[in-house]
């Protein structure tokens, strides 16, 4: 049972200047507000925060209303959206959208609905699910009080996710609403109600009325909460992925053998997201570790004695993601990062053993770039073994791997250090010709530096030049 925080919504509602001017308005004009949906929800389980954005519900023209608040509180830039009935302004870097209750009706071939002026049930009943349908008054007298038509309270406490009309019309109306229901289940820690998931798995397949764009933002919001396996695997589940993005759903089922332990392919990718995201909020790198074996499926072979293979796989997954890029409109500038994690992430485990030699060693170096750190982030995530001294012993790999890399980038600094001070200026400086005296001065600057009598810098290392100069030509 979750324990909601009614006085978190009620203090909110009082003390936010937003509320106490939309009240104002509402009681002079004797027109009905509410603020509804998540706004509500998540004040009541105590998530985010008051200044988070707000949506009013307006009995009545939601345009013409939201221009009488902006006058009462001096926002200038509002705007109106006439076709749909809804107007936006920010105020205190808070965006604020109010919308004119609507009745829906869908026909079968779009999300978009025919929208008609409507009531306040109208505008409840049509909205996703019953967490998301209370509704707090405005109006005065009455400010503050929370309707709850579709018993959205209890389900906030019993954490579950269900929709408020019949499941199966709900998501065929707007399959967005399947990812939407995933997103929640995922991020509150919900489950989703039995005849509610039955009517999501009948549904999956009227995803590809909804434009990709709107389905790889769900994606990605999905796949940037801070545990993603969960919504991950409810989107396996539902059948999801096999729309829009079957190469992942392909993974399950994928046996590998590594030693003594088998794992399914999807479940250990969910590990490494998981394991990664404990690390990162970067999307792309967390994009990376859902990816990084995607191409185990193509490039499965048994080897008697072995067990299964899978050679090439981190090749062909980086030549994969172009595609995939394309296909799901991700933004194509992230791509060459992709591509390259995916492509090295056995690297650096195959440069653990002490005989590699620097040069290998400095062709991860170069390969990786910039983005070493995230690779060896990734490689770390990828350690799934439930044994502890195996894992001890994969991560004190990785860490022998950046030992060398540290080891092999000294001796490179190294090797191409030299005197800040350089030989023409010594020649000039002292009045002598080129020849060895040159390179005795320069020398003893540079073993200066590495002994560090001076510090590695233009200014102390003329200095130092202009006190020993004599002493060694006199010599
Ligand atoms: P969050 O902003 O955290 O994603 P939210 O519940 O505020 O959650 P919004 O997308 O901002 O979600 O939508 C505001 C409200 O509009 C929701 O609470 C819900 O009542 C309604 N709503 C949004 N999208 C849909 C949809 N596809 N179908 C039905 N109702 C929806
Ligand atoms: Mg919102």
């Amino acid at each position: 049972m979750n324990k909601l925080n009614f006085d978190k919504l009620n203090n909110a509602i009082e003390s936010m200047p937003i509320f106490g001017a939309v009240s104002r308005v509402a009681t002079k004009s004797g027109i009905e507000v509410y603020v509804v949906g998540g706004y509500v929800r998540d004040r009541l389980l105590d998530i985010g925060n008051e200044q988070d954005e707000a949506d009013f519900t307006v009995i009545g023209d939601g345009p013409a209303f939201a221009a009488e608040v902006a006058a009462e509180i001096r926002v200038k830039n509002v705007s109106y959206f006439k076709n749909f009935g809804t107007a936006k302004f920010d105020f205190q870097n808070t965006p604020y959208e109010f919308v004119g209750a609507r009745r829906e009706s869908y026909s079968v071939e779009s999300r978009k609905p025919s929208v008609e002026k409507g009531v306040f049930i109208d505008d409840i009943r049509r909205r996703d699910f019953t967490i998301n349908t209370l509704a707090v008054s405005l109006n005065e007298p009455g400010r503050g009080n929370l309707a709850d038509l579709f018993n959205g309270i209890a389900d906030l406490e019993k954490g579950v996710i269900r929709t408020p009309l019949k499941p199966d019309e709900t998501f065929s109306d707007d399959p967005l609403r399947i990812l939407r229901a995933i997103r929640f289940a995922a991020k509150l820690n919900f489950k989703i109600e039995d005849e509610t998931w039955e009517g999501i798995k009948k549904n999956v397949a009227r995803l590809e009325i909804i434009s990709q764009e709107r389905i790889t933002d769900e994606f990605l919001k999905i796949l940037s909460l801070p545990k993603p396996s969960v919504g991950l695997k409810l989107l396996h589940e539902s059948g999801a992925f096999t729309f829009f993005f079957p190469e992942i759903s392909l993974l399950a089922g994928i046996e590998q053998r590594k030693e003594y332990h088998h794992k399914d392919v999807f479940l250990h990718t969910l590990e490494v997201v998981d394991n990664i995201s404990a690390v990162t909020e970067n999307v792309w790198l967390r994009f990376a570790a859902l990816v990084h074996d995607i191409a185990k499926p193509n490039t499965k072979k048994f080897v008697e004695g072995t067990g299964w293979t899978f050679h090439g796989h981190e090749e062909l997954g980086a030549r994969m993601m172009k595609r995939i890029f394309r296909k799901m409109k991700l933004p194509l500038h992230e791509l060459p990062y992709v591509e390259k994690l995916v492509r090295l992430h056995l690297r650096p485990i195959a440069l653990v053993d002490e005989e590699v030699t620097d040069s290998a060693i400095r062709r991860l170096v170069v390969n990786a770039g910039e983005n070493l750190d995230d690779l060896i982030s990734l490689c770390r995530a990828d350690i799934t073994s439930k044994n502890p001294s195996k894992v001890r012993r994969y991560l004190s790999n990785y860490e022998k791997v950046m030992l060398r890399v540290k080891e092999v980038e000294e001796k490179d600094k190294l090797r191409e250090f030299q005197s800040p001070v350089r030989g023409e200026e010594i020649m000039k400086v002292c009045g002598i010709p080129p020849g060895r005296m040159v390179g005795v001065i320069k020398t003893q600057i540079e073993e200066a530096i590495l002994d560090g009598i001076i510090p590695n810098e233009y200014d102390a290392a003329y200095e130092y030049f202009l006190k020993i100069k004599n002493r060694i030509m006199n010599n």
